[in-house]
């Protein structure tokens, strides 16, 4: 019988080998998501067996994870600001770096209003659902092309008990969407498209290009997202975009070519540009 030490021994090792960072650290969330367990019980109970069918069920999950599988979608689901959201291959993993548009949002609306949001190509609805998680009397309209990936923001709108304050709507970009918005938010697709090919394999080869993709220069979703802006902020509105780490100068320049003002970028974490927040009126 394998026990718990052993099986994570092994599957650092083989993490490790394809070529996966943090092997150890990876090998023990998989452990640990597959089978629902706490860091601190794996911790205390280093010797104990893994039964028949955990054991194959771990075993598969490491499998994916040697073949470059993203854990998110292993797993099924990753945290996102304070939500848990449902993951699949039809949308972009929710990222660590996004949340900084969420807190973006959040620092230039009066969060007690009845903040109307648009999300363009909202992917699994993380942004709307976070900013809705805070704004209790807040709506959202989400937009994607992607009618999968608009599924799995239903199943997470319903999951975080917001379906009732989001509409859902499949279409490109804000086509046919009419109205006024105090929040306009986006993370489109921003990578070159030269590019792709260069992205590690769980980005390149199991997320949907779709949510990557942002044209020869990585810039043409702006362009329009720009003038889709221009027409639904409400007076005194905000827009926010996640933008790629190194454009900034390029995004700011869209941003008043568009006719926007007050455009400024803010960083993530890591220090990087990775938003535009910027007004119309
Ligand atoms: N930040 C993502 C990545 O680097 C890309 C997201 C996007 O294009 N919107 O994988």
């Amino acid at each position: 019988m394998v026990s718990w030490r052993d099986w994570l021994h092994d599957a650092a090792r083989q993490l490790g080998a394809a070529g996966i960072e943090d092997a150890s650290a990876e090998g023990r969330f998989l452990f640990t998501g597959v089978l629902g367990l706490s860091r601190s019980q794996v911790i205390a109970d280093p010797d104990r067996k893994l039964d028949e069918a955990s054991l194959a069920a771990v075993n598969k999950a490491l499998e994916r994870r040697v073949s470059r599988v993203p854990l998110s979608q292993i797993l099924g689901a990753t945290p996102f600001w304070t939500l848990e959201l449902l993951v699949t291959p039809d949308v972009l993993s929710p990222r660590a770096d996004t949340e900084t548009i969420v807190e973006a949002a959040l620092n230039d609306v009066d969060t007690a209003r009845p903040v109307r949001i648009l999300d363009i190509a909202t992917g699994s609805g993380a942004i709307a659902l976070a900013l809705l998680t805070e704004m209790q009397s807040a709506t959202a309209v989400a937009t994607d092309i992607s009618r999968a990936a608009l599924d799995i923001a239903a199943i997470n709108a319903g999951r975080t008990g917001l379906s009732e304050r989001i509409e859902l709507v499949c279409t490109s970009w804000a086509d046919g969407i009419a109205g006024r918005f105090d929040l306009v938010v986006s993370n489109p697709p921003y990578i070159a498209s030269s590019i792709i090919e260069t992205l590690e394999p769980e980005v390149r080869d199991h997320e949907p290009r779709l949510a990557l993709d942002g044209g020869p220069d990585g810039l043409a979703p702006y362009r329009h997202l720009f003038s889709e802006a221009r027409r639904l902020l409400a007076p005194g509105g905000t827009g926010v975009f996640e933008i790629g780490y190194d454009q900034r100068e390029a995004v700011l320049r869209l941003a008043q070519e568009a006719g926007a003002r007050d455009a400024d970028c803010v960083k993530d974490l890591g220090g990087r540009s990775r938003a535009i927040v910027f007004a119309f009126s």
